[in-house]
């Protein structure tokens, strides 16, 4: 189930953020000097839509956008990469995927990346890229991607009093590596989640951003297989999984060649999942 949406909720939690970040409206609206509310220094950028918190500031649950507007569909990336990889990558193995990249810019598909920070502090210049470029929109995928509840596939876990702080870690990687304005959208390592995990995170104001269509790109080695999996399972509105890790998912950016030319054949639009939260709006 979708909560419903609302506009106001969502600029009072994405406030509760930056709070959780930095300084939020330290003084309160109502404290604020007339002259200072009247004049604009410099343009602020929109706040991000966010879905309305449920019961309790009950963390909300993204997983696809409405059915019946149109054919729109956002491919999400994530950008693992585990507390504990560091020796990894300077082994040598690759968690990045510029070729990925660059074919996403080549097709201009706008996209979603799910970074963790730990990514972000292992290849910076390439977090400041994606958080520059207006076709992509950057979101938080933890520091550590360790799970977030008690069984994920194998992964460490982050201890429920640790849950709060690994986010919010991740929130300043992202912002030291160059990404200026990162999306109040989390997703959970492993995508698992639980009422104690999303109670955790309450107040944050994040919305958990799940997904409806999961390409299998993790670990995969025939694309064709990919390739047949998400277009079989697109639907409008859809929210598509895949990495962007060229370790983890090596044949995603030949699937991405193959699937968005198929796809728009088909009449799908690719949008970032901030337009589908949008078009949530005011639904059910
Ligand atoms: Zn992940």
């Amino acid at each position: 189930m979708i909560p419903v949406a609302r506009r106001i909720t969502a600029v009072g939690a994405v406030c509760a953020l930056g709070a959780a970040l930095a300084a939020c409206g330290t003084s309160g609206p109502a404290r604020q000097a007339p002259a200072r509310s009247t004049v604009s220094v410099s343009p602020s950028p929109a706040r991000p839509p966010v879905l309305a918190p449920g019961p309790g500031g009950l963390t909300p649950v993204f997983e696809h956008g409405p059915r019946t507007r149109g054919k729109t569909v956002a491919f999400t990336f994530d950008a693992d990469m585990t507390a504990d990889q560091g020796p990894r990558a300077a082994a040598g193995e690759h968690f990045d995927n510029p070729g990925l990249i660059a074919a996403l810019r080549a097709l201009k598909v706008p996209a979603t990346v799910f970074m963790t920070g730990r990514w972000a502090e292992q290849y910076p210049a390439e977090a400041r890229d994606l958080g520059h470029d207006p076709q992509f929109e950057v979101a938080n995928h933890s520091w550590s991607h360790y799970a977030f509840t008690a069984d994920c596939y194998g992964l460490p876990t982050v201890d429920a009093d640790g849950m709060r702080a690994d986010v919010q870690r991740a929130y300043t990687s992202l912002r030291a590596a160059g990404v200026p304005h990162a999306m109040p959208y989390f997703r959970f390592p492993g995508g698992c989640y639980d009422q104690r995990s999303l109670r955790r995170l309450s107040g944050l104001g994040v919305t958990a951003v799940q997904w409806d269509v999961v390409s299998g790109d993790a670990f995969a080695t025939d694309a064709d297989a990919v390739v047949k999996q998400v277009l079989d399972g697109v639907k409008p509105g859809s929210v598509v999984v895949l990495h962007c890790t060229r370790s983890a998912a090596p044949t995603t950016e030949r699937v991405v060649r193959t699937v968005v030319p198929e796809l728009r054949k088909r009449g799908y639009r690719f949008v970032k999942v901030s337009e589908l939260i949008d078009q949530a709006d005011g639904q059910r």
